[in-house]
């Protein structure tokens, strides 16, 4: 315990922004502690020892599951509960040592708790897709069976004392659950560094791919996120819309207003566009004022309509600025994916539908259409 609470405190001493790093270190810090009271059991008075190892054991199930929520950015577990519920064990285990001492009844006790914060804690991990954060979930696995082991060892241990009357086969059960909670300590650990691992991977493609003012995807990610969706259309047989969309007269706002409410406004922009979007669709700034949206599950007519959709929603919402309202318009070109396209090469006609309504006026939807042939 002593050996992998110190590696986990070296890797959280330097990576202090990885979320619940520090709470699981100190649930390390806490089975540390059980450990040692576990250990000195005989040397203190019985009370004082079934206190320690009690809280010990239930607060080292606890900080993982409160590492787990701040890993997974929920709030935080409800103390309140969690004291009661552990203040109830604690009264169990006091119980059957001193009032009316049961081996089993105390073994219990200090089961529910390490179980239940496990359990709970497996339950808090497995989220967002075992192919996007396989680490999520192999920690989930064992801190899950952990969980399970340390409730079912109980079952484990009345059975062993009701089939056997020798005495001596007790310490070989221990022995076992010894060696479960060793096992399953160090791989929890190896769960927890695998998902230090993960953050930070997680973290760097964030800046890689996102536009940092908007929080859609960059031009580079989105071009590639494009070749993709183009390559499944294809294979789907399907059509692949794209909307190319550029703000109006947005360099008037940035003059009158100021840079900082002209990116304002480009929030405001993304929030509505995000509003007319389904989850399958993607949507990245090419530039300045400038944004694409791919969409991959709509029709050409779908796309026409979302198009006109976000024309007048944006048209209708003005963002709200510390000057106050700042009306907005946006002119939209929309063209579809034909079969083997580069990414580049729908842009550039999506982009000169987008100019065909600037030039006729502004604040409307255009579909990109084939220059007619002279003579043709
Ligand atoms: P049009 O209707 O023809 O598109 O006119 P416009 O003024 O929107 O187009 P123009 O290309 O003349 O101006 C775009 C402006 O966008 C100029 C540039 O300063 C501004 N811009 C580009 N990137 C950002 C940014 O990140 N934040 C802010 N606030 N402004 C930006
Ligand atoms: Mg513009
Ligand atoms: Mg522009």
């Amino acid at each position: 315990m002593a050996m992998v609470t110190a590696v986990l405190f070296a890797v959280w001493y330097f990576n202090r922004q990885i979320p619940g790093l520090r709470l699981w270190t100190l649930s390390y810090l806490f089975g540390l502690l059980f450990s040692i009271s576990f250990l000195q059991w005989t040397r203190l008075p019985p009370a004082l020892s079934v206190v320690l190892t009690q809280c010990a054991v239930s607060l080292t199930g606890y900080l993982c599951l409160m590492g787990c929520h701040a890993y997974m950015g929920r709030p935080p577990p409800r103390h309140g509960r969690a004291a009661v519920f552990i203040a109830v064990l604690v009264g169990m285990a006091l119980y059957f040592t001193l009032v009316q001492p049961h081996p089993g009844m105390r073994f219990l006790a200090a089961s529910l708790g390490p179980g239940v914060f496990y359990g709970l804690s497996a339950a808090t991990l497995a989220h967002g897709g075992m192919q996007a954060y396989p680490a999520r979930y192999l920690t989930a696995i064992v801190m899950g069976a952990h969980g399970a082991f340390v409730l079912l060892r109980t079952l484990l241990f009345k059975l062993q004392m009701s089939l056997v009357q020798d005495a001596d086969m007790v310490p070989a059960l221990s022995q076992f659950v010894i060696l479960e909670a060793i096992m399953a300590l160090v791989l929890i650990a190896f769960g927890i560094l695998m998902l230090a691992n993960e953050f930070t991977h997680s973290a760097l493609r964030r800046l890689a791919e996102m536009d940092p003012l908007t929080s859609v995807f960059n031009r580079r990610a989105f071009l590639t996120l494009l070749d993709k969706a183009i390559s499944q259309a294809r294979r789907r047989r399907a059509e692949l819309p794209v909307l190319v969309i550029d703000l109006d007269h947005f360099k008037k706002i940035n003059d009158t207003w100021g840079h900082q409410c002209g990116d304002e406004v480009l929030r405001h922009f993304v929030g509505l566009a995000a509003s007319c979007l389904r989850r399958e669709d993607l949507m990245g700034r090419l530039g300045g004022e400038e944004f694409a949206i791919a969409l991959p599950l709509a029709t050409r007519e779908g796309a026409r309509a979302v198009a006109e959709r976000l024309c007048s929603l944006v048209g209708q919402h003005p963002a709200m600025t510390e000057h106050g309202p700042i009306a907005l318009t946006v002119s939209v070109g929309v063209t579809l994916c034909a079969a083997g396209e580069t990414p580049e090469g729908v842009l550039h006609r999506a982009d000169a539908a987008m100019y065909q309504a600037k030039q006729r006026g502004r604040n409307r939807v255009e579909e990109w259409q084939p220059e007619p042939v002279p003579g043709g």
